[in-house]
């Protein structure tokens, strides 16, 4: 078993994900610069250190969860050279695809061993241990890291090479953000039509217009109780998570030429959302929709 462990990025997500770690026995040092995440840390049984650098040495693997690829590649200038030769690096944060490769060059070329592993299943996932993990890099890193990798979560897929499994997670949000924005279009076209939310819900749950957001995140509350919907759209998973993650993906689309229309103006719906939106669940956007509507 690989005993020692830098995890870098005591957040929502990786506070409760560090945790699991001391649990599950591994040898855990801590940075994250906010006193209140590192009081959390040590509490639950991590070691914290005084500087980014300092989590890095001696370690057999380091793990980020960090807000964005600039901080993934400033903390990373930092780590490389304070680790030792062959270091696992795993960046479990979403960032944009570009950055991932770059974050995974810098650490190829510092003799380290890189893959991108962002995640899904929120902070419930992380902290039951039941997140699914995207993977990019190396067969043997991934190998490497797969011990690991099913502490924390409950799925794990190897999905190709460097920057993949961001990939991975880019185009899955980006279906998301645009399924979710379709659903609740349909949903208030129904209430002016006069078709109750559960007579939809009872229809469209086993008809050709299913969808995850449908049968486990409904937007209005009711016929899934335990969707954000019905407790006010507390998160859930936050509007301006989703607006950061599908402006990676519509970035991704134009760097790639695709015509990915619905992508763009989904990620546009979402920023114009996040602006009005007071730190409520994405699938609250049905509220805007309500509200724009004649
Ligand atoms: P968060 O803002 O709660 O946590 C980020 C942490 O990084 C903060 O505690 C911050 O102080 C710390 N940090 C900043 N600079 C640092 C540095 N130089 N060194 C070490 N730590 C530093 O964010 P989160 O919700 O935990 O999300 C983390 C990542 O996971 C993001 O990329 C996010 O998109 C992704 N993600 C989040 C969720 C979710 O539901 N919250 C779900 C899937 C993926």
């Amino acid at each position: 078993m690989t005993k020692k462990i830098g995890f870098l990025g005591l957040g929502h997500m990786g506070a409760p994900m560090a945790a699991n770690l001391v649990e599950a026995g591994y040898d855990v040092l801590a940075f994250d610069p906010v006193p209140a995440a590192q009081e959390q840390a040590r509490a639950d049984g991590a070691t914290v250190v005084a500087t980014a650098a300092e989590a890095a040495v001696g370690r057999d693997v380091v793990i980020t969860m960090l807000p964005n690829g600039k901080l993934v590649l400033d903390v990373y200038a930092e780590l490389l050279p304070a680790a030792a030769p062959g270091t696992l690096f795993i960046d479990s944060s979403t960032i944009d695809v570009a950055d991932a490769k770059a974050a995974a060059a810098l650490a190829v070329s510092a003799g380290h061993r890189p893959l991108d592993a962002p995640v899904s299943g929120g902070v419930a996932g992380a902290t039951a241990g039941t997140l699914t993990f995207m993977v990019g890099g190396a067969e043997d890193d991934f190998a490497d890291a797969a011990e690991i990798l099913n502490v924390l979560g409950g799925k794990v897929v190897h999905c190709g090479g460097a920057g993949v499994g961001q990939a991975a997670k880019i185009c899955n949000n980006m279906l998301l953000g645009i399924s979710m924005i379709g659903l609740s279009e349909a949903l208030v076209l129904g209430e002016r039509l006069g078709l109750s939310h559960q007579s939809f819900f009872d229809v469209v749950s086993t008809a050709s217009g299913q969808s995850w957001a449908l049968t486990s995140y409904c937007p209005v509350p009711g016929p899934v109780p335990a969707s954000p919907a019905n407790n006010d759209y507390q998160p859930g998973f936050a509007t301006a998570l989703m607006s950061k993650d599908l402006t990676l993906a519509a970035n991704a689309l134009r760097a790639n030429g695709i015509d990915g229309r619905l992508g763009e103006l989904a990620a546009a719906i979402y920023q114009q959302f996040n602006q009005t939106d007071t730190g409520k669940d994405f699938s609250a956007i049905i509220t805007a929709i309500r509200d724009r509507s004649e």
